[in-house]
């Protein structure tokens, strides 16, 4: 049997109840052995000042401590320099081999400019494209965006029959939660308990981010 990985990609500044119930479903809709989330490099000019990428990874390694679904992945931050997801990805091909299905997961406000993108146009050979409607974002019907999901968008059964180049665009509930609300509450002195998990919230406390 082909193995199915997924990988959802993010800043997680900080990781919320958001991404993490959106990477679970996903694992789950899309039957998946395996999902990954991969925090982004962040250039330290854009950063959130008081909150450096080990602290991100932390956060990240804490909200994940008590589910076995879900994996946490550091290669992006090694690197310590912007990753393009064509080199993550070409990395990822590498070590799981020709066969395996990779998933590509992402909301479709990074999906909408994907044609920005690092060598776009071969991200779909190496993998799977799976975009999450998010509210505010229409799928893009004119222009290059729109014509790669005329080429290769198919339904979700058909990512367990090819290791690459589908694209699946899936209306998956989204909890309203933001990272950036999240870091305006904290600076304002409010709590954004039952927003992240509670050992996120205390790292954070103890740690004094975001302040
Ligand atoms: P902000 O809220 O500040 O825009 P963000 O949470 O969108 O931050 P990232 O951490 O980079 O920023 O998001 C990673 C991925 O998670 C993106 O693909 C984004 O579409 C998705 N995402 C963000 N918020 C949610 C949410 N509430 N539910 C599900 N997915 C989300």
């Amino acid at each position: 049997m082909r193995k199915c990985i997924g990988f959802f990609g993010g800043t997680f500044d900080p990781i919320h109840l958001g991404h993490l119930r959106l990477a679970l479903e996903l694992k789950q809709q899309l039957a998946l052995d395996e999902m990954r989330l991969l925090p982004c490099y962040i250039p330290p000019h854009r950063a959130s000042p008081s909150v450096d990428a080990q602290q991100r990874l932390t956060m990240l390694q804490l909200a994940l401590n008590d589910c076995a679904e879900l994996r946490w992945d550091a290669r992006e931050l090694q690197r310590e320099k912007p990753s393009y997801t064509y080199d993550t990805l070409s990395e990822l091909r590498a070590e799981f081999g020709e066969d395996a299905s990779l998933s590509w997961c992402m909301g479709m406000d990074s999906f909408v400019t994907l044609d920005s993108w690092h060598r776009w146009q071969e991200l779909a050979g190496l993998a799977h494209l799976v975009v999450v409607a998010r509210p505010g974002w229409e799928i893009p019907v004119v222009g290059p965006v729109a014509q790669l999901i005329a080429q290769h968008r198919a339904d979700v059964s058909e990512i367990h029959a090819k290791p690459a180049g589908k694209l699946v665009i899936l209306e998956q509930r989204l909890l309203p939660i933001s990272a950036t609300e999240i870091r305006v509450q904290i600076q304002a002195g409010e709590s954004p308990q039952f927003l992240i998990p509670d050992a996120v919230w205390k790292y954070i406390r103890v740690q004094g981010l975001y302040r």
